[in-house]
């Protein structure tokens, strides 16, 4: 091994969070997981939910990004007010966040109207820990000044303690948020969603049977991630498992040295005046682990007899004399971490991070079927689209989970895929991205809709097992009077180009899964080249980007939820470029990432 390695166990994560959502939900209490102390990895954040957190709190917007990026689509919130000017992408990509003052709250409404949003908060009051939070005293007139705010609802008040002051959790603290909870409720006339009642450190005091009725969410890290190492020092909460990280180097160097340095001492290399017990000459080794990667004040050695003496920039120096069984050069030496040394390993660009036991997310497949017309199937050869799926490990087959692809010229002959689809899956949700609604009204209400009104036909004879309020539009830019009316009148959630420019691409499709994916199996994406604005086409223009066209077929792979997939709109006249894109999107869509 080179380099120094995290091994991250999300099977205990998961089981670590399980213990802490029941223990919660006996009380009333719904938890969110807080991964910071990981930086916001992905595989941690889904070992959370599974084990059952609400949501995930963060404190990074780059945290965030990673986990939005990496599909996760569970309610989101920011553990701290963001700098003035990112206050956009808070309300952008973020669900609630913490807040404590008014001219940051100001500047969020203000950007969340422009957006047409309303952004949720949780007012963080001070009790006492002297790091955030309103002083109590300043409660009401905040809240009054933050009533005032279009852009902004009072969803929860909360406190954080433990982190500054040093300040415990008690009974009695926490029932003054509660108060200041029911006096906010009064002020703004209706029940807020979250009272927030601190972080790991107000575990202690639920499991006493000492928390107050009335908390109803707590932001819990170090309990799921550390097992508690540090919330419950003295008394550990037995039912939580310690060990999910475990840190491994190198042992570079081992020899028997003095116990004293030789000759006139100075201060080392981080301004401190080092001092030594003269235990006579020690087996010494030197591990590939330093300061740049760790406060080596937090290690602990997994194998007993090791001690940890001090560290350099890139040097851990370690006493083996004791180590059993002992301990030679080349071996791995591994260490167990307090918080704040897994912190600094995690933002260590120097450690390698290492997911074990990762659980396949269930319901994904690995197989998929092609169905075509003529045109359809011309594509899916000139451009090998077959094999190229192939390449990313799918496996075609007939089985009824397979990831259905179909092709075909016009867009009224996507309906029997979908049927088909709807048939195969016990609920289906449905994503239609396109330029045009096809909901055209026709003249005659007893006639049958024209041709091409293919939403239209497909509402009125939707399958049993989809239902209208499962459907989304996205990328709408044409549309008649008539239609209007009609796409107001179907219980459809439609995204137009006006609304992605105001709240973005990705944040459209992460909608729309969401509404597609609500009680359903799944979704069946259809596309149609018309919503994306390609160079030198005209058919097109004025519609998303072909990144954004990628993006929204790489979160939809990334959801694990697309059981079906059509591509319709195509005609033979269709220029080569164009076709090349498609089938580019068809492979995003199939997971294919850049990298
Ligand atoms: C970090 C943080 C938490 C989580 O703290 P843990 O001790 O890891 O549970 C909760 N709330 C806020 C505001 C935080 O900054």
């Amino acid at each position: 091994m080179s380099d120094p390695q995290i091994s991250i166990d999300l099977a205990r994560i998961e089981h670590n969070a399980r213990t802490v959502v029941d223990l919660c939900k006996s009380y009333g209490i719904t938890p969110f997981g807080v991964t910071k102390g990981t930086c916001g990895m992905p595989q941690v954040a889904r070992a959370m939910l599974r084990g059952g957190v609400a949501g995930i709190a963060e404190s990074r917007f780059e945290n965030i990004r990673r986990l939005r990026d990496a599909g996760i689509d569970c309610p989101i919130m920011l553990l701290r007010s963001p700098p003035l000017t990112r206050v956009e992408e808070l309300v952008r990509t973020v669900d609630v966040s913490l807040q404590s003052e008014l001219q940051l709250m100001r500047e969020i409404s203000r950007v969340a109207e422009r957006l047409g949003r309303v952004h949720d908060i949780i007012l963080m009051i001070d009790l006492g820990d002297l790091r955030e939070g309103i002083w109590p005293s300043d409660l009401i007139p905040t809240v009054e000044a933050v009533m005032a705010l279009p852009g902004v609802r009072i969803a929860g008040v909360g406190t954080n303690l433990t982190c500054f002051g040093a300040i415990i959790p008690t009974q009695e603290n926490l029932t003054q948020l509660v108060a200041h909870a029911y006096k906010v409720e009064s002020i703004t006339g209706r029940p807020l969603d979250w009272v927030s009642g601190g972080n790991s450190s107000s575990l202690p005091l639920l499991l006493e049977g000492g928390m107050p009725a009335g908390i109803n969410n707590l932001r819990i890290g170090e309990a799921i991630l550390q097992g508690g190492r540090d919330t419950f020092l003295t008394e550990p909460w037995a039912a939580l498992d310690r060990d999910a990280f475990e840190l491994t180097g190198e042992l570079l160097e081992v020899k028997t040295k003095p116990s004293m340095p030789i000759g006139q001492s100075g201060i080392d290399a981080f301004g401190n005046v080092p001092i030594f017990v003269d235990e006579g000459d020690r087996l010494r080794g030197i591990a590939n682990i330093g300061r740049e990667d760790v406060i080596a004040e937090g290690l602990m050695p997994t194998r007993p007899g090791v001690r940890v003496l001090g560290a350099s920039s890139d040097h851990l120096v370690l006493d083996l004399t004791d180590a059993d069984p002992p301990l030679a050069v080349g071996e791995n030496v591994s260490f167990r971490m307090n918080y704040g040394a897994l912190l600094t390993v995690m933002t260590s660009e120097y450690v390698e991070k290492v997911p074990m036991r990762d659980v396949c997310e269930t319901g994904e497949s690995r197989t998929y079927a092609i169905e075509t017309d003529a045109i359809g199937g011309a594509l899916i050869v000139v451009q090998n689209i077959a094999e190229r799926i192939d390449h990313l490990g799918f496996e075609r087959s007939a089985k009824e989970d397979a990831l259905t692809l179909s092709v075909c010229a016009r867009r009224g002959d996507v309906i029997r895929f979908v049927e088909d689809a709807g048939r195969r899956h016990d609920a289906l949700g449905m994503i239609w991205i396109d330029s045009d609604a096809a909901m055209m009204p026709d003249g005659d209400r007893d006639a049958p809709p024209a041709e091409n009104a293919v939403l239209r036909r497909m509402l009125d004879r939707l399958p049993p097992h989809v239902a209208p309020e499962n459907i989304v539009l996205i990328g709408l830019r044409n549309a008649a009077p008539e239609e209007a009316a009609a796409l107001k009148a179907s219980r459809m959630r439609i995204f137009t180009m006006a609304e992605i420019d105001a709240v973005g691409l990705r944040q459209a499709m992460r909608d729309a899964i969401a509404i597609a994916s609500a009680g359903t199996c799944g979704f069946h994406l259809c596309y149609s080249p018309t919503a994306t604005d390609m160079s030198g086409w005209s058919g097109g223009i004025g519609g998303i980007t072909v990144r954004e066209t990628h993006s929204a077929m790489e979160m939809a792979a990334l959801s694990g939820k697309l059981r079906s997939l059509s591509v319709s709109g195509i005609d033979a006249a269709l220029p080569s470029p164009i076709g090349a894109e498609c089938a580019n999107f068809i492979l995003s869509a199939f997971g294919k990432t850049i990298l």
